[in-house]
């Protein structure tokens, strides 16, 4: 018996989106599902601007994936003609032995990444815009920059289509069947059969599959923009995007003004509160303000002027921060990518092609073996 698709992909957000892609590219018969607009403002990939680094210090195992996803970003720019990845560059601030600083910097030499060190002195005459203490240091990565989070999934989503996929916003996924010979999915619309199944649900991950055996945690994540006081040195071209140590395992974050989304972008890279992806307040609290505020009064003075927006977006954090990229433990046709913890955006490429590769293949040459759902399940 035939199934109508070769793979069926639930969630079609970032990594959802680039899993159509890389599949659609390689003549798999794709049907994508998301239960909102495609692009949506509800899950974890709205905002304007997503950060994207290569020396990674989170875990240097990440650093070839990065690799691979900055050729694939390019891809994506040349299939779509639009420019998705502006490469301005990262500056990172800390202490040299911090976690941020020199975990990056560690990843830098590594891998032998493009890299410069700049003392204080340095620091002050490149990037006074920012007042840091004496004894920290700022590393330069020319590699970084930051991606478009929409515009890259409208290109993702264009891009499968055009080579045959079909997909369905606003069709929700109430159930689906793993059996030995195909997989199925029920919405309100109906029922489709594949012979595999993607589950790509970013924020809503853990109600999609019960039985992956793995706590994820959503949060409540809170971002503003701001119109500096004197907005000339904070602008595209002046300012990369930039990290700043908190010396407490946090760190605040930000990106050069552009048009899109306008003023200077920045928020607290930090786990904030625990929410249900589908009660959680979009609108603003009292208190979220300060949870970025603090940031332009200590290191950024002159960009400390009026709020001129701010929004809410969910990470979903697996226990140990890192991805979930894995075959489901009980059901050979099913795969999941969950888990991206508040910095899965700049690997959505990456992620895609693994999961194609996954659901087309049964194998990928990429090196996803730290990612597997092993580490949670052995131990
Ligand atoms: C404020 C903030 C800042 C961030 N900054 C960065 C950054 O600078 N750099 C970086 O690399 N990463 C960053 N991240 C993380 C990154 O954006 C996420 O890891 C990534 O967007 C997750 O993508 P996803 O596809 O898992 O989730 P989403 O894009 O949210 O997609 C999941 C989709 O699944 C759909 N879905 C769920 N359940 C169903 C169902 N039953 N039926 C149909 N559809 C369903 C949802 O509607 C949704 O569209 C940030 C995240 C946030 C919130």
């Amino acid at each position: 018996m035939t199934t109508d698709f070769d793979v069926i992909v639930v969630g079609v957000g970032a990594m959802g989106a680039a899993t159509c892609w890389s599949l659609a590219r390689r003549g798999q018969r794709v049907l994508g599902l998301d239960q909102f607009d495609i692009p949506n403002t509800r899950g974890s990939s709205n905002g304007y601007s997503r950060v994207t680094r290569t020396a990674y210090y989170e875990h240097a195992d990440y650093v070839p994936l990065l690799q691979r996803a900055s050729a694939l970003w390019s891809e994506l720019e040349a299939d779509s003609g639009e420019k998705i990845h502006h490469r301005v560059g990262g500056l990172y601030l800390g202490p040299v032995d911090g976690d941020i600083v020199g975990g990056s910097l560690r990843s830098a030499r590594t891998h032998g990444l493009p890299h410069d060190l700049l003392d204080r002195a340095e620091l002050a005459r490149a990037y006074p815009q920012f007042k840091v203490p004496d004894d920290w240091v700022g590393l330069l990565e020319p590699q970084a920059g930051l991606l478009l989070p929409e515009l890259a999934i409208s290109a993702f989503v264009t891009g499968a289509l055009r080579a045959g996929a079909e997909i369905h916003g606003h069709e929700e996924v109430i159930s689906w069947q793993a059996g030995a010979a195909e997989v199925s999915v029920t919405t309100m619309r109906g029922t489709y059969r594949a012979d595999r199944l993607v589950f790509t649900g970013g924020a809503w991950s853990t109600r999609l599959v019960r039985d992956l055996g793995v706590e994820l945690v959503v949060t409540r994540q809170v971002v503003g923009w701001v119109w500096p006081k004197d907005p000339a040195p904070f602008q595209l071209g002046r300012l990369p995007i930039w990290m700043i140590d908190r010396l407490d395992g946090s760190l605040y974050y930000g990106f050069p003004m552009m048009t899109l989304g306008p003023g200077l972008k920045l928020a607290l890279h930090r786990p904030m509160q625990a929410v249900d992806p589908d009660r959680v307040e979009r609108g603003v609290l009292p208190g979220d303000e300060d949870t970025f505020r603090d940031c332009l009064r200590r290191f950024l003075v002159g960009a400390d002027g009026p709020l001129l927006a701010q929004r809410t977006c969910l990470y979903t954090h697996s226990p140990d921060g890192h991805f979930i990229l894995d075959r489901h433990p009980r059901h050979e046709r099913v795969l999941v990518g969950a888990g991206f913890s508040g910095h899965g955006f700049k690997f959505a490429t990456v992620v895609g092609e693994a999961l194609a590769d996954l659901a087309s293949t049964g194998k990928t040459p990429l090196p996803i073996g730290f990612l597997g759902l092993g580490r949670f399940l052995q131990s």
